[in-house]
């Protein structure tokens, strides 16, 4: 995958950062997003360590904020070239049970979650249609979740927001299917990363279970009894949108450990 550029949104944490290097690894040029200047630069160096010759470039950027991310995207592509790969993988999740979710709750898990992959893809999306139309083939991932695909209770917000993207997906890639560009989800199951450690937090406190119980709890959805791990879900990525993959379009695909199979 030399000659493309990755945009990774989220790209300082968690799923994000292990895309970030799976794509970094493949030769791709990156540009890192997300709004903490401070977690892009540490990871940017984290990646230089792996991949010296690296082009990277940091975006900071709030994906609720439309015009910071015309602006953001604008100058990643004016040092890397239109974007070829983006990776809509920021996000965030808020726990809540539906009558105490106010609608400030309800907006934000909307306006990161869905909004911002739908603002962060519309400015990406005219320089990667040229550079297809051109011959460089567009791959865009959106990270959902199982939770786009199935309820889970108390995340009303976050679930529907996240079956919002799966149904983003399955329209923009029947929009781009004769454009040399698909799109695609990939739907983890609780995956070892912050928004877990969240939920571990959260459930101790309204529970009183220990840690090592909450994170149990939730390993206990996946059949294979386990967290799913972070670079599970960054070589589904690599795989979408290496060279072969070109006639998977428009799919959710669950990253679970089979909890969809049940
Ligand atoms: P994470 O480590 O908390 O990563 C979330 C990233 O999103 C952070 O790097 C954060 O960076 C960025 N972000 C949050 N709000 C943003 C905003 N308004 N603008 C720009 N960037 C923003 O958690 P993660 O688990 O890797 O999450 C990555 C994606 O996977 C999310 O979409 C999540 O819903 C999805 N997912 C996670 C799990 C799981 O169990 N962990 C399961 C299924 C799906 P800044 O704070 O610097 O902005």
């Amino acid at each position: 995958m030399q000659d493309r550029h990755a945009l990774v949104t989220g790209a300082g944490s968690g799923i994000g950062a292990a895309v970030a290097l799976a794509l970094a690894q493949q030769g791709c040029r990156l540009t890192l997003a997300g709004r903490s200047h401070g977690k892009l630069q540490q990871q940017a160096e984290a990646l230089r360590t792996q991949v010296p010759d690296l082009a990277v470039v940091l975006a900071p950027m709030d994906i609720t904020d439309p015009l910071a991310v015309q602006g953001a995207v604008q100058l990643a592509q004016s040092q890397l070239g239109p974007v070829n790969i983006l990776v809509n993988n920021a996000g965030q999740a808020r726990s809540q049970p539906f009558v105490r979710t106010d609608a400030a709750l309800w907006q934000q898990m909307l306006d990161v979650n869905l909004s911002g992959t739908f603002h962060v893809t519309q400015a990406v999306l005219p320089g990667m249609q040229d550079a297809a139309a051109s011959g460089t083939p567009g791959r865009i991932v959106n990270i959902a979740s199982t939770a786009g695909l199935m309820g889970y209770a108390y995340v009303s917000a976050y679930v529907a927001a996240k079956h919002g993207v799966v149904g983003l997906t399955r329209a923009l890639a029947l929009e781009m299917a004769r454009k040399n560009i698909t799109v695609n989800a990939l739907c983890p199951g609780y995956t070892d990363t912050e928004i877990v450690q969240d939920a571990v937090r959260n459930i101790v406190a309204k529970t009183g279970q220990t840690e090592a119980q909450a994170r149990q709890s939730l390993a206990a959805r996946n059949p294979q009894q386990r967290l799913v791990q972070p670079l599970e879900v960054a070589h589904s990525v690599v795989w979408l949108c290496a060279p072969g993959s070109e006639a998977i379009n428009g799919q959710a695909i669950a990253i679970d450990g089979g909890e969809q199979a049940g």
